[in-house]
C-alpha cells in the first residue's frame, strides 16, 4: 500500500519512517487504544490489536518521501501513470520556499480523485473549509496536528488505507455490475428481436413471406368475432403440377411467388392474402354482398390467367376459386369457413377450371351423405340390406342366355336404393370392399347352383384383385359352394391388371389354370394399349357401354367398337358388348362380329327368382327382335 509523505523537515521523515516500520516500539496499551479508536471510526476492528509484539502491520506500507510540494505532485503523476496510485498522502502545510501544503493538495487532487489527503500542521494557517474547497471532497481530507504521536500516524494510515482499498473494490464491483447490466440489456434486446423473428417465421410462409395457414385461421377467427359481412375464398392454381413436373421445382416456387404478388395486387385494400400450402391461397375481405364478393374473386382469377415469365419460360397458369359468405352471426367458425370455401373450390375445379363458385349447402350434403353411406355400408351386410340382381348375357344370334352378371344392390333404410356406382368407390376407399366382395361372391355362387348350366360373372374391384392370396381365397369359396370354376367368370378392369402387369399376369394365369373364366370389363376406357392385352390370359373383352352408346352418333366410337371386336377375335377371345339399348345397336354389333350382348334391350338386371326362371328357359322371351330370322327362331324354339 503506497503512502506519500511530503514535509520539508528531514527529522519529520524519520518519525514517519518509524511509524511505518511495523509497529516496533509501540506499547500494547497504545495499540489497544488505537484499535478502539479505529473501531469507533470505521465500525470494525482494524486489526492493529491483533498484532503481537513485534508482529507485522496488516498492510505492507510502502512510504515515498518528498521534501517539496512540486516533487510530491510529480510523484503522484508518475504513480498514476504507472498504475500504482498512492492510497494516502501526509502533507505538511508549510514548506518554504516551494508551493505550500494547500497548493500541493490542490494539484494532487487534480491528478488523483481517490487519494486520501492528511494535512499535517502546527498552525491553523488555513481553515479546513478553505482546503476542502480546493482539494475536496471533504470526506477525503483529514487533519493531524504537529507534533503528532506515532500511533496517531500509523492508525490514520492504516484506517485510510483500508478505506481506500474498500473504495477501490467498491468501484471495481460497481463497474463490473454496470457491465453486467449492460450485457443483460443487450441480451434482452437480442431475445426480443429473436422472439419477434420467431413469431414472424411461425406465422409466415417461407417462400412468399405471405401469412401462412395458422396466421390465416387466427385472423379469420378475429374477423369472425366482429360485425359486418365478409367473404372467405380459397384459390388454387390450375395445372401447377404440370409446371412443377415439366420445368422443375425452382420454376414451381418462382411461379408461386409471382402468383402471390399478382393476387396481392388485385385484391381490395384490407384483404388478407395467405398461402395455405402448395398452390393453395386463402383470402378474406369485407364485402357488401355476394355479387361484390364474386366480382373481387373473378378479378383475382382473371389476373392469374395470364402468362408469367418464369426462369425464361412463358408459363400460363390460371386459377380456380371457391367462395363462402358470412353474412349472419352464425357460420363464422374459421375451420368451417375454410372447409366450405374448399368444397366450393372443388366444385369450381370440377366444373371446368378458371371459374369462381360460391358455396351452396348441397355441396355440404354430398360430403355428409358420403360419410353416412360409409357408416351405413359397414352395417349393411349385418342388416341384410344387400341383395344381388342378375343381368343376362346373351349369345349374339339366338338370344340364348349363356350367363348372368351379378350386380350388387343396396336398399338402405335412410336413402332407399343406392347405386353401386356410388357405394362401390366408397367401399374401395374404406376397405369395406373385401367383406362386400366376399358377400357378393358367396351369394352369386349359391345362386349359380339353381341354374342349369350358365356361368355367373362377378365383378371384382382392383383392390380385391391385388389382395394377397386372392386366388386361394376365391378357390376356397368355390370349393365351399361346390361349384365348377368353369362356371365362374371373374370381371376385372384394366386398372387392376396394368398397375402391376407382371403380378396380374401371374394371378390371371393361375386362375385360368384352375378353370375360371376371365373377362376384361369396361374395355376401352383405360389406358392399356390394345396390343398389350395379348400377354394376359383372358377369355373375353367387355366393350364399355360408352362406346356402344356413341356408336350411332360418333364415327370414333364405331371405329373403336370395330377394332376391339377384331382384336378379340384375332386373339381368340369372346367379345361382349354391354349396355345395348336399341335394336339398331344390337344389329350393328352383330354385323361387326360381337360374340355376346348384354343390355336393357334384352333384360334389365333382375332379382334372383326371375333369373332362375330365365336360366331354366335358356332363351329370352324377347319379341322385339325384328326381322333377324335366327333370333326369332331362337325365341320360338
Ligand atoms: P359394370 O360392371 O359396368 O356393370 C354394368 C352396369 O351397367 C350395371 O349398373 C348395369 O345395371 C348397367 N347396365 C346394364 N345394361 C345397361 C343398359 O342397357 N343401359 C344402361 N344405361 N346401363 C346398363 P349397376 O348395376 O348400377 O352397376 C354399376 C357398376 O357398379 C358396375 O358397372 C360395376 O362396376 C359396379 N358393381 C356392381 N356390382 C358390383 C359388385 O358386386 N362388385 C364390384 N366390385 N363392383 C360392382
Ligand atoms: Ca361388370
Ligand atoms: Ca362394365
Amino acid at each position: 500500500m503506497r503512502i506519500l509523505i511530503v514535509d520539508d523537515e528531514p527529522a519529520v521523515h524519520d518519525s514517519y519512517a518509524f511509524c511505518f516500520s511495523g509497529g516496533r516500539g509501540v506499547s500494547t496499551e497504545t495499540r489497544h487504544a488505537l484499535d478502539t479508536m479505529a473501531a469507533d471510526l470505521f465500525g470494525r476492528s482494524p486489526g492493529v490489536a491483533a498484532l503481537d509484539e513485534g508482529g507485522d502491520l496488516p498492510f505492507d506500507f510502502e512510504p515515498s518521501h518528498c521534501h517539496q510540494g512540486i516533487e510530491a505532485v510529480a510523484a503522484v503523476e508518475q504513480a498514476m501513470a504507472d498504475g500504482r496510485p498512492f492510497a494516502v498522502a501526509f502533507i505538511d502545510i508549510r514548506m518554504p520556499p516551494g508551493i505550500d501544503g494547500r497548493e500541493t493538495a490542490r494539484r494532487i487532487r487534480a491528478l488523483d480523485p481517490d487519494i486520501h489527503l492528511v494535512m499535517v500542521t502546527g498552525y491553523s494557517d488555513f481553515s479546513p473549509v478553505e482546503i476542502g474547497r480546493v482539494a475536496g471532497p471533504a470526506d477525503k481530507i483529514f487533519y493531524i496536528a504537529k507534533p503528532f504521536e506515532f500511533a496517531e500516524i500509523s492508525q490514520m494510515a492504516l484506517a485510510l488505507c483500508r478505506r481506500w482499498q474498500n473504495d477501490r473494490e467498491l468501484t471495481a464491483t460497481r463497474a463490473l455490475l454496470a457491465a453486467k447490466v449492460a450485457t443483460l440489456e443487450e441480451k434482452s434486446a437480442e431475445l426480443e428481436a429473436n422472439e419477434s423473428r420467431a413469431m414472424h417465421i411461425a406465422l409466415h410462409d417461407a417462400l412468399t413471406d405471405a401469412p401462412n395457414r395458422t396466421a390465416f385461421l387466427r385472423a379469420l377467427t378475429e374477423r369472425g368475432r366482429q360485425a359486418g359481412h365478409f367473404a372467405t375464398a380459397m384459390l388454387d392454381l390450375d395445372r401447377f403440377k404440370l409446371v412443377n413436373d415439366t420445368l422443375g421445382h425452382l420454376a414451381g416456387d418462382e411461379l408461386i411467388r409471382e402468383v402471390c404478388t399478382m393476387i396481392q395486387h388485385s385484391v381490395p385494400p384490407g384483404t388478407m392474402v395467405a398461402r395455405l400450402g402448395g398452390d393453395e391461397f386463402g383470402l378474406f375481405f369485407d364485402t357488401r354482398d355476394e355479387a361484390a364478393a364474386v366480382a373481387v374473386c373473378e378479378r383475382v382469377v382473371a389476373a392469374c390467367a395470364t402468362s408469367f415469365n418464369i426462369l425464361g419460360h412463358a408459363v400460363r397458369c390460371g386459377a380456380s376459386c371457391g367462395l363462402v359468405l358470412s353474412d349472419s352471426h352464425a357460420d363464422r367458425d374459421p375451420t368451417d369457413l375454410v372447409r366450405r370455401a374448399d368444397l366450393a373450390l372443388n366444385d369450381a375445379k370440377r366444373s371446368g377450371r378458371g371459374v369462381v363458385r360460391v358455396f351452396d349447402t348441397h355441396m355440404d350434403d354430398g360430403i355428409r351423405i358420403r360419410r353416412e353411406i360409409e357408416a351405413g355400408l359397414a352395417q349393411a351386410i349385418a342388416r341384410d340390406e344387400l341383395s344381388l340382381s342378375f343381368q343376362p348375357i346373351v349369345g349374339r344370334g339366338a338370344l340364348d342366355v349363356v350367363g348372368f352378371e351379378a350386380l350388387v344392390r343396396w336398399n338402405t333404410a335412410a336413402h332407399g336404393m343406392v347405386s353401386p356406382a356410388i357405394f362401390i368407390p366408397i367401399a374401395e376407399e374404406s376397405h369395406l370392399i373385401h367383406d362386400l366382395g366376399d358377400w357378393v361372391l358367396d351369394h352369386a355362387l349359391a345362386e349359380l347352383r339353381h341354374w342349369p348350366g350358365q356361368y355367373v360373372s362377378v365383378n371384382f374391384s382392383p383392390i380385391q384383385f391385388r389382395r394377397s392370396h386372392f386366388v386361394g381365397h376365391i378357390m376356397a369359396s368355390v370349393k365351399r359352394a361346390g361349384v365348377d370354376p368353369g362356371r365362374v367368370q371373374i370381371e376385372i378392369t384394366e386398372t387392376a391388371i396394368f398397375d402391376d402387369a407382371e403380378r396380374a399376369s401371374k394371378t390371371l394365369g393361375e386362375l385360368r389354370g384352375l378353370g375360371f373364366r376371365i373377362a376384361l370389363d369396361d374395355f376401352g376406357t383405360g389406358y392399356s394399349s390394345l396390343y398389350n392385352i395379348r400377354k394376359f390370359a383372358l377369355d373375353c373383352l367387355k366393350i364399355d357401354r360408352s362406346f356402344i352408346d356413341g356408336m350411332g352418333r360418333e364415327r370414333e366410337s364405331a371405329a373403336i367398337v370395330h377394332s376391339i371386336i377384331h382384336l378379340g377375335r384375332a386373339l381368340g377371345m369372346g367379345v361382349v358388348a354391354e349396355g345395348v339399348e336399341t335394336e339398331a345397336q344390337a344389329q350393328a354389333l352383330r354385323v361387326a362380329g360381337a360374340s355376346h350382348l348384354q343390355g336393357f334391350l334384352f333384360s334389365r338386371p333382375v332379382p334372383a327368382e326371375e333369373a332362375r326362371a330365365l336360366a331354366a328357359q335358356h332363351w329370352l322371351p324377347f319379341a322385339g327382335v325384328g326381322d333377324t330370322g335366327v333370333i326369332i327362331e331362337g325365341v320360338r324354339s
